[in-house]
């Protein structure tokens, strides 16, 4: 609370006690706060590749192209660094148009388990490459509802990729599919390094992140959390993390499936 006060005076100009205003501003403030801590996140993010992009030219200029071998390594950085931003800027435009409610969902009929078959697909060179095993159990052959699929699909392989990135090598990703009146059940299992209690309950944030090292050596942009919770809500679904350190995360996806859940 913000507390001002002036003495009270009558017309006569006779003092008589005290005119008292108390506001509340502690959920401005915390917007205010939130703002700055976006603004402040964002700035440090584009500068890290800038930085690494510029230095690395700049030895190219100064020499470092006469080695060809150098100068291919060099430029394989500048690359990445570049992709990285790019990366960056997509989410932050796509969690910008979300804001400013210029999103269009295109809900239509589509099959849910025929989309989880297919984000599973565009996953398995990365689990072949870290040995790991993704499993997909369900009892249905197929599963319609009506959603965004485009959407939705970059929602799951957000959620399966988190859970290959931060599950060590010969770990187990399973992906459980319900349904629950007319509402399905999404759930995305693994064996992983796991989430300490004290981050789950800021983990959709923006830009929020366990450990940032390990998650900008894995290419993250500490977005992708946010823009799923964004979009399943959308939906009028809701999404939720449970973890154990050292066990595993477990994020349950309630997707209502009817025409008119707008
Ligand atoms: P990032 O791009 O960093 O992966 P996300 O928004 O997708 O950003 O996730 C936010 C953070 O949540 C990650 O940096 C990581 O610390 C944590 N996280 C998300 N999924 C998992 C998981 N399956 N296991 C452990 N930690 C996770």
């Amino acid at each position: 609370y913000k507390v001002n006060y002036a003495p009270y005076k009558n017309e006569k100009n006779e003092k008589g006690g005290l005119v008292l205003v108390i506001q509340d501003i502690t959920e401005q403030e915390k917007l205010e706060n939130m703002r700055k801590e976006f603004v402040a996140n964002v700035s440090h993010e584009l500068k890290t590749p800038l930085t690494s992009i510029k230095s690395y030219t700049e030895t190219l200029l100064n020499g470092a192209l006469e080695n060809k071998e150098i100068a291919k390594n060099f430029l394989s950085v500048v690359y990445s660094e570049a992709d990285r931003m790019t990366r960056l800027v997509r989410d932050l435009l796509q969690l910008s148009n979300f804001d400013s409610k210029k999103v269009f969902f295109n809900k239509t009929k589509n099959d849910l388990v025929k989309l989880i078959n297919n984000s599973i697909m565009k996953l398995d060179m990365t689990v072949k490459n870290k040995k790991q095993r993704l499993e997909f159990i369900t009892k249905y052959d197929s599963l319609e509802g009506y959603f965004d699929y485009d959407r939705i699909e970059q929602v799951i392989l957000n959620i399966i990729s988190n859970a290959i990135k931060y599950t060590e090598e010969r770990g187990k990703v399973e992906v459980f599919l319900e349904k629950e009146d007319n509402t399905a059940i999404i759930r995305v299992k693994d064996t992983g390094i796991g989430i300490p209690k004290e981050d789950l309950s800021r983990i959709f944030e923006r830009f929020y992140r366990v450990d940032k090292a390990r998650s900008r050596e894995l290419g993250g942009t500490g977005l992708g959390l946010s823009i799923a919770k964004e979009i399943i809500e959308a939906h009028n679904g809701l999404i939720k993390i449970d973890s154990e350190v050292g066990k595993g995360t477990e994020v349950t996806i309630h997707l209502p499936l009817k025409e008119d859940n707008m």
